[in-house]
């Protein structure tokens, strides 16, 4: 029996799929010639995809010779754009479990390294934005990049705005079973198909095939 304050979900592969990888390497790719880069290297390319920190940000602009700041949001606006695109085109969508959350009574939010205006746009798009008393995407500036999970800088603030001392954080990656222990708080990961075969170094509290089996936890 758990007794949590509130319940937390990443967004991208908990909520709704998360993007295609064609899809952000174009992103990727326009941006590069947006700031005049036509023929970046495939592995700077890669490394301005997922999981970019700061140095690995600052190295790939010193090798063209671009200011980082401008360059990420030059990134990060292609990024959400294409995004954006994704969703209105019907490449990609919710998952239909996320009707199951509708029974829970427990302050919900939703704590995701997308960008906040991509954040946005989704909750809007499909309707469920009334479901979270809170939410936090990441700032399109480089200061963001050091406070994205795994850190649990943005965790902290959700739980600040509810209120909440307890709560379960449901994630589909390493960084938010991580995050979430950082915060001080459970994790529960969740293994839908794209990450059927992840094997995670710190162990989450509870894994999970959907958010049907949240709300049992949680109730
Ligand atoms: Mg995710």
């Amino acid at each position: 029996m758990t007794d949590y304050d509130a319940i937390l979900f990443d967004n991208d592969g908990v909520l709704v799929e998360p993007p295609t990888d064609e899809n952000l390497l174009a992103a990727a790719e326009s941006a590069f010639r947006a700031v005049g880069v036509d023929d970046p290297d495939t592995t700077h390319v890669d490394e301005i995809i997922r999981g970019v920190t700061p140095d690995s940000l600052y190295d790939v602009c010193s090798a063209y010779d671009v200011d980082p700041q401008e360059f990420w949001h030059v990134r990060d606006t292609h990024a959400s754009e294409a995004q954006l695109a994704e969703f209105r085109e019907g490449r990609r969508t919710q998952y239909d479990d996320v009707a199951a959350i509708e029974d829970l009574a427990h302050d919900l939010g939703i704590v995701s390294s997308n960008q906040h205006r991509t954040i946005e746009f989704i909750l809007d798009f499909h309707e469920f934005g009334d479901l979270f008393d809170t939410y936090y995407g990441r700032g399109m500036g480089v200061e963001d990049l050091h406070r994205k999970k795994p850190e649990p800088h943005f965790l902290e603030r959700a739980l600040d705005d509810l209120g909440a001392e307890s709560a379960l954080f449901v994630g589909d990656s390493q960084s938010d079973v991580e995050a979430a222990h950082r915060a001080g708080l459970d994790s529960a990961f969740i293994r839908r198909s794209h990450c059927a075969d992840a094997t995670l170094s710190t162990e989450p509290d509870y894994e999970v095939e959907d958010l049907y089996d949240v709300v049992e936890i949680a109730r």
